[in-house]
């Protein structure tokens, strides 16, 4: 069995998903950023959740 992470995007806990310097978001998170149109509100909002990783990895 597959060891669950807490995603770092709805906070839950999955075992499917992508690691990002040392984070995790699930696959359905990382789908929505995928998908999610430029302009919607909820894309400033995950790239300011990666931005704030992105941050803490090179710091
Ligand atoms: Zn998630």
């Amino acid at each position: 069995m597959e060891e669950a992470h807490t995603c770092i995007v709805c906070n839950e806990r999955k075992q499917e998903g992508i690691r990002i310097w040392n984070q995790f978001i699930c696959l359905s998170c990382e789908r929505e950023i995928v998908q999610t149109d430029v302009d919607d509100d909820r894309y400033a909002y995950y790239i300011e959740r990666m931005k704030r990783i992105w941050l803490e990895a090179i710091s």
